[in-house]
């Protein structure tokens, strides 16, 4: 754009020029599904990659590639893929690096849905997830084999917010040459760049705190560009040529290797496209993204100080606290804050957090975090609630377990809302 590179200043204006044809100020939604070709041979050139360019909405759609421009800038990546939903950018992802008989490893600090897909689901395609405590280096090191193709973790762990030590973890993958793919939906760019770390993958699940205002379902699959496919013996998926594409071998395609090879195959085949409107959505949320972050930050530690001063409550799991055993590694990966949701457990078990929860006012009962809006879970019964007691513990997750997402609501409403229900 210019000189100007700011975090907020790239938040506010990356991504989109003033559209030539309109000088529209604000970017426009492009609800078309396909886009007219000039003549034939400029076509053809297209569909055989030779030339970059808008085919169908499947593969690409100007909202989108707004919306791609802005979160690849804000990662700091080499380029982005948007998404219907963070699940679809989850398993796209996963099955761009994995095939039949491969495998890869997770930290079973995440979110549940993520749990289910990776254990059970994925499991049928014949593609096989060993899960490891994040914090345990060992556990990360002794699951590699010669069919791991990646690593998952999150940053900031759903539902308690433990941080993963990303640096660590990256350093262990590439010692193996074996990507680190890091979800960063709760950290969002603003509060971590985790491409910094060694990540080198990025994915969120943008129906959070990225659009922010939750109305959308979509998802972003950020790639930096720094993990060299090429000759890696762990990647023939990159390296043998690909019969659908002419015999084009995607890891010479440098640091195009790994989006290219998503957009053009996985997104043409398996078809998890964001609509024009979603995608149209997260962009205008993500113009005020570092101003939602830093107040939901906020209110979660002011929250989060309140709880752990009251006499009803047991623990509270927010690595802003001093505290929380994550609070060193939230200073170096979080230093402006942690965003809004941390756990607590309240004294009375189930019983009292249902109770806890019905006499809320302000604060909502719902399944999702990264609203504007104030919302309360109790995981064991709803988010996480299809894993085995056994998956539950090794999550940190117990029957007294509630989730909070602060919201943006004055802190002292959010404050009297709690106390009360807490009374
Ligand atoms: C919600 C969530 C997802 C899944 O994203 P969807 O947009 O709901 O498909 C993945 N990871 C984390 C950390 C989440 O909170």
């Amino acid at each position: 754009m210019n000189d100007y590179n700011g975090f907020e200043t790239l938040m506010v204006h990356s991504g989109y020029e003033a559209d030539v044809a309109t000088k529209s100020v604000a970017p426009p939604i492009y609800p078309t599904n396909a886009y007219v070709f000039d003549n034939t041979e400029y076509a053809a050139d297209l569909f055989s990659l030779k030339k970059g360019g808008n085919i169908y909405t499947r593969l690409q759609n100007p909202s989108a590639d707004i919306l791609e421009g802005k979160i690849t800038a804000l990662d700091g990546g080499f380029s982005a893929l948007a998404f219907s939903s963070g699940h679809a950018a989850m398993f796209n992802t996963i099955v761009n690096l994995c095939s039949e008989g491969d495998e890869f490893v997770a930290s079973s600090n995440i979110y549940g849905g993520a749990i289910n897909m990776y254990g059970i689901s994925l499991k049928r395609l014949g593609i096989t997830c060993k899960f490891v405590d994040p914090d345990d280096f060992d556990a990360w090191e002794n699951a590699i084999t010669d069919k791991t193709r990646l690593f998952f973790t999150e940053l900031i762990g759903n539902p308690h917010a433990n941080i993963a030590d990303i640096e660590k973890i990256s350093d262990i993958a590439h010692n193996y040459a074996i990507p680190l793919v890091v979800d960063s939906t709760f950290n969002t760019p603003y509060l971590c760049k985790p491409i910094e770390f060694g990540a080198d993958i990025v994915i969120h699940s943008a129906t959070k705190y990225l659009s922010g205002h939750g109305q959308v379902m979509a998802g972003l699959v950020v790639d930096s560009g720094n993990f060299n496919y090429k000759n890696n013996e762990r990647f023939p998926l990159f390296n043998n040529p690909d019969p659908s594409y002419h015999g084009l071998v995607f890891a010479d395609l440098g640091k195009a290797a790994f989006i290219s090879r998503l957009r053009a195959l996985i997104m043409r085949d398996l078809g998890s496209c964001p609509s024009p409107f979603n995608a149209y959505l997260t962009t205008m949320g993500m113009q005020t993204l570092s101003l939602r972050m830093e107040r939901h930050s906020k209110n979660a530690l002011a929250v989060a100080e309140f709880l752990e001063n009251h006499p009803k409550v047991e623990k509270v799991n927010c690595p802003m606290l001093k505290s929380s055993k994550y609070y060193d590694l939230a200073q170096k990966y979080l230093p402006k804050g942690t965003s809004g949701v941390f756990t607590f457990e309240l004294k009375g078990g189930r019983q009292a957090g249902a109770k806890f929860m019905d006499n809320l006012k302000l604060l909502q009962i719902v399944a999702n975090v990264g609203d504007l809006r104030s919302q309360v879970i109790h995981p064991a019964s709803t988010t996480h609630s299809q894993l085995s007691s056994e998956q539950l513990n090794a999550s940190g997750i117990s029957e007294n377990t509630v989730r909070l997402s602060i919201g943006i609501e004055t802190i002292d409403d959010i404050i009297a809302d709690i106390e009360q229900a807490l009374k």
